[in-house]
């Protein structure tokens, strides 16, 4: 990363009123624009108590949300038939009992606590309250308590989050952590920029905001205290610097250098599309990354050879409840078909440490990102990832589907996911659903203990594919999305190397494909390490792909093999990026 100098950058000399911070530039390009707030969702956890003046407000707020479940639960009855009909009905009753409804109310106006707080209260006191009871008859009229509860707390939540997401002009994001859940419901037509107290170069909000090719700085200490609402603020992602309310000649300087680097990068070479290669014809590929059906109608998707990592979950994020197995198929299916026969990764779904996805909250734990997150969840509530594997075993009828498990770290939670396809071919099977039983089954490997057991893991798969953005989390002890550490958070520190190579050389011993889907892969800077270490296949955000096949195609596989010799030699990560950093002067012909 390039840092502005006081005499060349565009923000020099300080000027009066103007507040000068800096973070980690997580994505590269400037910003001009308002700030818009973003805090917590009101009925989050963390708000309980009100004031006597916001009662009004809230009892508004609980009335407007069993407005629309109700609506939403009629049109979902008519739609439906057998039990299912009769469920949604006993829901819609349930709403409708003035006994619940005041329960609600009463806390609300008495005891002056959140709508939020007040759901999960009542929720609490009729759990506590059936369960003396053996009869199964009222503990099932409970569990329909506590549904219809929770769907109104859901839809509370997400109404609260309507509000704060749908700014009236462009406008750049700020917030002290932008949940990945936020990043991803965003409009990205008004999206100018993201500017965070959190995060780091691999957390979701920055991996996000790459692939929505905007700039983002993250990790700014003090943010908050600096900003006050609709305030202008100036964010570099290249350098980390934030201006909040520039003078006229600060926004002047930066806009000039924006609109000088949106014609630099209009003005580089145009990239060869089709089969790539290295300099000495090495066939390298390179896939997209990809959150949503929309990614791929980006223009520089046509220089991918497929989706190298469909992250399932921001459809989940997106949506209030768990998606339906045939909401889900028409995702797949849409993806698959826009792919238009090239080959589509699908990952099931992620959800937990920092995307947490309320429907699928584990419940409070003191370490989530090593906690019950990601197929550890899926493992414990199949009624979650089954229909998932159904949904994409049926819309793999429509293109080249591969289904990837990510984070697991023990040869029998793969065996139980597995056994999970197995069961939900045998189930397609049986309804006479059209599905394709062969869908190659493949691991993302996250945890180092997968990376170092992978002989015993291969048996079981048909390809594998590298996380390093929880790889390295895990490898060095670095929480990816802590600034505080992020110093640490090295992907080229020599131990990470010596996983990758180790999976590498495995996977390509047994002939069985592996790729690299994590950030790590993203950098130009990396091409040449990760081929001479045996990587073949790139999976990075569409936005980075014309960078990327433009440095493979400098690269000469001899001298990239001779390059990761000496990184897996080096001691320690500052070595190693002085070793890439002549290798890719070499390769971009710059004094840089
Ligand atoms: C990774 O960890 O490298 C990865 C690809 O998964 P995610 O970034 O979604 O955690
Ligand atoms: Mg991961």
């Amino acid at each position: 990363m390039t840092e502005s100098t006081p005499e060349t950058g565009p923000g020099s000399g300080p000027e009066a009123g103007e507040v000068r911070l800096r973070g980690l530039p997580v994505s590269p390009g400037i910003a001009v624009g308002r700030v818009y707030l973003i805090g917590l969702p009101v009925g989050e956890k963390g708000r309980t108590a009100i004031k006597p003046g916001e009662i009004e407000a809230e009892l508004a707020a609980m009335r407007a949300a069993v407005e629309e479940l109700s609506g939403e639960l009629e049109r979902l009855a008519d739609a439906a038939t057998g039990p299912e009909q009769g469920i949604l009905r006993a829901h819609l009753m349930l709403l409708e009992d003035p006994a619940l409804l005041g329960e609600i109310e009463r806390r609300i106006a008495e005891g002056q606590q959140s709508l939020g707080a007040s759901i999960l209260d009542v929720i609490a006191t009729y759990e506590s309250m059936f369960e003396r009871f053996d009869d199964h008859m009222i503990r099932e009229r409970a569990l329909d308590i506590k549904d219809v509860c929770i769907q109104l707390l859901n839809v509370h939540v997400d109404r609260c989050q309507r509000t704060l997401l749908t700014p009236d002009e462009p406008i750049i994001v700020a917030a002290r952590e932008l949940l990945p859940s936020q990043t991803a419901r965003l409009d990205r037509g008004k999206l100018l920029g993201i500017v965070s107290e959190r995060g780091g170069m691999t957390s979701h909000t920055a991996i996000l905001a790459r692939s929505f090719g905007i700039p983002a700085v993250c990790g700014v200490p003090d943010l908050l205290p600096a900003l006050h609402p609709a305030a202008m603020v100036v964010i570099d992602g290249t350098t980390g610097d934030v201006v909040v309310d520039p003078d006229d000649a600060t926004i002047e300087r930066y806009r000039a250098r924006r609109d000088a680097l949106a014609a630099e990068r209009l003005a580089v070479e145009p990239v060869d599309r089709g089969p790539l290669a290295t300099a000495d014809g090495t066939p390298i590929q390179v896939l997209a990354n990809i959150n949503r059906p929309d990614d791929l109608a980006l223009d520089s998707m046509g220089l991918a050879e497929g989706v190298g990592l469909f992250r399932t979950e921001y459809y989940f994020m997106t949506s209030r409840r768990l998606p339906s197995e045939e909401e889900q198929y028409q995702q797949y299916r849409d993806v698959l078909e826009r792919a238009d026969g090239r080959e589509v990764i699908i990952r099931t779904v992620d959800a937990g440490g920092d995307k947490a996805i309320h429907y699928l909250d584990p419940g409070h734990e003191d370490n989530p990102m090593m906690g019950s997150r990601s197929i550890r969840l899926c493992l414990r509530k199949p009624e979650v990832i089954l229909p998932q594997i159904r949904a994409i075993l049926r819309a793999a009828m429509h293109g080249e589907a591969r289904l990837m498990f990510p984070l697991v770290s023990t040869r029998s939670e793969l065996e139980a996911a597995t056994a999970l396809v197995a069961q939900a071919r045998e189930s397609l099977r049986n309804d006479g659903v059209e599905h394709r039983s062969d869908v190659p089954i493949g691991l993302l490997i996250e945890v180092p203990a997968a990376a170092l057991n992978l002989e015993s893991l291969l048996p079981l798969l048909d390809f594998v594919s590298v996380g390093t953005n929880d790889l390295t989390q895990f490898t060095l002890a670095v929480d990816r999305g802590n600034p505080a550490v992020s110093h640490l958070y090295q992907p080229l520190h020599p131990a990470v190397l010596r996983l990758l190579a180790h999976v590498a050389r495995v996977a390509r011993s047994t002939g069985t494909p592996v790729s690299m889907c994590g950030e790590m892969a993203s950098d130009p800077d990396h091409a040449a390490l990760l081929i001479g270490l045996g990587y073949r296949r790139l999976s990075v955000s569409p936005y980075l792909l014309p960078e990327l096949r433009r440095r493979i195609s400098r690269i000469d596989l001899s001298a990239a093999r001779r390059l990761a010799a000496r990184a897996l030699r080096s001691g320690s990560n500052r070595e190693i990026k002085s070793l890439l950093e002549a290798e890719n002067r070499r390769l971009t012909g710059s004094g840089s």
